[in-house]
């Protein structure tokens, strides 16, 4: 079973594999660590990752990026709405509301969905994994970063399942770093508790989380992040300064000009990264558009000015933070910064300022997410053995229910409940119960109790729950499960009507009781998990009333004997006969993809990467041809020179040059089964010359030995 964890970053992703002597980042095609998170289309196959970054220069209308913004979320989010203006490639609204990808592929404009272009990543990293490994990869962790909605963190679920990947959590990349960063620590303290900040500024976001560490354990104190603060925002600075300034001196717009576009801000995050270890910096681009060169300088002091205003917001998560977590500063005993944009010197002075001691690099600020993911799958795989690491991870958004219910209400017919289930904070996995009162088949919404956070909608699924027999003289009660699984995703996953009756007195005295109550009585079944939470917390009941037939006199009419009872011994009092009825549970997903779509997705998926197959084997038979070519080419002028006649010679030499020819030509774009024919047929008049040599100078060593021996 394969131990493997992805860290898939807005612009490089990171494949680290668990072996027994520790965790390895692996090395892709190219020999290199990070793998570029891009998808190029070309007329006959697709370029990704390194290949894919390749080509992105040639062919930038059809590169995909920046994949990790557009996943999951609608067409009309305002932060999709300001990503897609500088993308150089097409994203239109979908019939549902989400975002289309438009490239041309095959020789024909196609879609697709930001689920299926993440899906070809993941299956890239997926094969880079396997090369590695030498073995399929199915089970894995994926980092994501902690403000996922429900909506994105689904998406990515259904990118790995195109991938044919299985993740066994999706863990926030914060808590995948401190993991990397406790579980190697032997000086972690019994007793105390070590708090670490962990700031992780990378190419579109900052994340921060405290967490406290003890001797085998690490508990997640708080969560917090601004998704859209990181280096490409100071790259955007330099664009714009510079594209106003190339504007007035060169009298050029690059605007205009998709290429000029990705030219300048590559320049620009160049440009950025020396201004991180020098006072100042040269920008000077040849031919950037018009046949102009254009030339330009800035010192960090200005760069400083300019990006004044993305400085101001590295305070408020750091701020925040501390508050969610309650501590003062002096609480925070290390700071530690990750991502490759916290490498600014002027978001290290802000940093050090705000905690009060210099922030340490003591992680691999690229590797430490992908390690981290590496180490969370080999704790939950049953394969792997692990040193004891409790991970306890909380979730940062509060989750609540809510339905119709049954009071009238003047304006609306029908008043609104809501019930919190899972309160910011909340330990992950978790599962709760909530009892409801109904009669018949009803609705609920589950929901974000806040947004402010998220600029996504509340609602983020909407669960029918019945239908389901009502006993007469019952006040039927309903016990919904609701779970909060590993990757921080909340369903509803069962529904129980319980129908309770006394026996002996059919008598009730039961007062009429609230349309829905909460237990926290479940343990969560995910007991494998690190850190796995009970939640044993008595919460508040929701304000309701009772809207059971039976009971809105309070005394409940005779019904129906139950069929499976839980039933009591003692003879005189009365007694509880409880009947369990499972009752359906349909999620009406949103956004998600429906089990059918995700299917063809699948296959569509296997199509492509076979085409890519194809594609790259016909590479290598036409490359196998062209070798044969010159390797024949110079044999027969040097250790086959005596194997062949001249005339032989100079039919095969004609044969060869012939063949040179046409692969530049004709031949230049070919099928496989073309180019092996044509190696076959060199070979036909190519093998004999070679035998004949091979078997000379074996009878030589032959005649060597026995020379020797003598
Ligand atoms: P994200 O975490 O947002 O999903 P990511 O993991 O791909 O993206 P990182 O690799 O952590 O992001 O950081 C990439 C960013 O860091 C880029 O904007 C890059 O320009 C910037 N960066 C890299 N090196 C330096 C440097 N020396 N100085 C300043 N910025 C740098
Ligand atoms: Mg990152």
């Amino acid at each position: 079973m394969s131990v493997v964890g992805f860290d898939f970053g807005n612009e490089s992703c990171i494949v680290a594999v668990a072996r027994q002597r520790g965790i390895d980042v692996v090395l892709n095609d190219e020999s290199k660590r990070e793998t570029p998170a891009i998808v190029c289309f070309g007329e006959r196959q697709r370029f990704i990752g390194t290949a894919g970054a390749a080509s992105s220069m040639m062919n930038p209308k059809n590169s995909i990026s920046q994949i990790k913004r557009l996943i999951g979320r609608q067409f009309s989010d305002p932060e999709l709405q300001r990503d897609i203006k500088s993308l150089p490639f097409n994203v239109t609204e979908g019939p549902d509301g989400y975002p289309l990808i438009h490239a041309r592929y095959l020789g024909e404009m196609r879609t697709f969905t930001p689920t299926q272009v993440l899906g070809m990543v993941f299956w890239n990293l997926k094969s880079i994994a396997e090369q590695n490994l030498k073995a399929a990869v199915v089970d894995c962790c994926i980092g994501i970063p902690v403000y996922f909605t429900e909506l994105q963190r689904r998406a990515v679920l259904d990118a790995a399942t195109i991938a044919g990947l299985h993740p066994l959590r999706l863990i926030h990349e914060t808590t995948a770093t401190a993991l990397a960063y406790g579980i190697y620590k032997t000086d972690l303290p019994e007793n105390d508790q070590l708090n670490v900040a962990f700031v992780d500024i990378g190419h579109a976001s900052m994340q921060v989380c405290i967490a406290g560490f003890k001797k085998g354990q690490l508990k997640i104190l708080a969560h917090s992040f601004d998704r859209s603060l990181g280096g490409r925002d100071f790259d955007e600075v330099l664009f714009h300064h510079f594209s106003a300034k190339f504007k007035e001196e060169y009298k050029i717009d690059v605007s205009q000009n998709a290429r000029a576009c990705l030219r300048l801000r590559a320049a620009c995050e160049k440009l950025k990264k020396v201004l991180s270890a020098n006072p100042e910096a040269p920008l000077n681009i040849e031919c950037l558009m018009d046949e102009k060169d254009v030339r330009g300088f800035i010192k960090r002091e200005e760069f400083e000015q300019i990006s004044a205003p993305i400085l101001q917001r590295v305070k408020a998560p750091l701020e925040k933070a501390l508050a969610d977590a309650g501590l003062a500063v002096g609480d925070v005993h290390m700071v530690e910064v990750v991502g490759s944009a916290s490498r600014i010197p002027s978001i290290l002075k802000i940093l050090t300022e705000f905690f009060g001691k210099e922030p340490r690099r003591t992680m691999n600020a690229s590797e430490c997410v992908g390690r981290g993911c590496a180490l969370q799958c080999a704790i939950l795989s049953p394969t792997f053995k692990v040193r004891e690491f409790q991970v306890n991870e909380s979730f940062p958004f509060p989750i609540s229910l809510s339905w119709k219910g049954s009071v009238p209400d003047a304006q609306n017919g029908e008043a609104e409940q809501e019930q919190l289930v899972f309160p910011k904070g909340n330990p992950i996995p978790s599962v709760k119960a909530v009892t409801f009162h109904k009669t018949s088949t009803f609705s609920v919404d589950v929901q974000y109790s806040d947004v402010s956070d998220l600029q996504a909608p509340a609602k983020i699924s909407t669960y029918m729950i019945g239908p389901f027999p009502t006993l007469r003289s019952e006040k039927p009660k309903l016990k919904v499960k609701v779970r909060l699984n590993l990757h921080g995703i909340v369903s509803v996953e069962s529904a129980t009507l319980l129908e309770e009756e006394e026996v002996e007195v059919p008598v009730s005295k039961e007062p009429a009781k609230e349309d829905a109550k909460m237990e926290t009585d479940e343990k969560p079944n995910d007991t494998s998990a690190p850190g796995a939470n009970e939640t044993d917390v008595n919460m508040q009941d929701a304000k309701g009333t009772a809207e059971a037939a039976g009971v809105e006199n309070g005394v409940p009419q005779s019904g129906d004997k139950p069929v499976q009872m839980e039933t009591d011994t003692k003879v005189e009092a009365p007694k509880k006969k409880v009947k369990k009825t499972n009752v359906p549970v349909a999620e009406l997903v949103y956004g998600a993809m429906v089990s059918g779509d995700l299917q063809k997705a699948v296959e569509k998926e296997f199509e492509m990467a076979l085409q890519d197959r194809v594609m790259e084997e016909t590479k290598d038979k036409k490359n196998a041809v062209e070798a044969y070519v010159y390797d024949m080419r110079n044999k027969l002028c040097d250790k086959y020179h005596d194997f062949v006649t001249a005339s032989d010679k100079e039919e095969l030499m004609a044969k060869l040059q012939e063949t040179e020819d046409w692969l530049y030509e004709d031949g230049e774009d070919e099928t496989k089964g073309v180019y092996i024919a044509k190696l076959e047929e060199l070979k036909k008049q190519g093998d004999p010359i070679e035998e004949r040599y091979k078997e000379y100078s074996e009878r030589g060593t032959i005649i060597d030995q026995l020379a020797y021996c003598i």
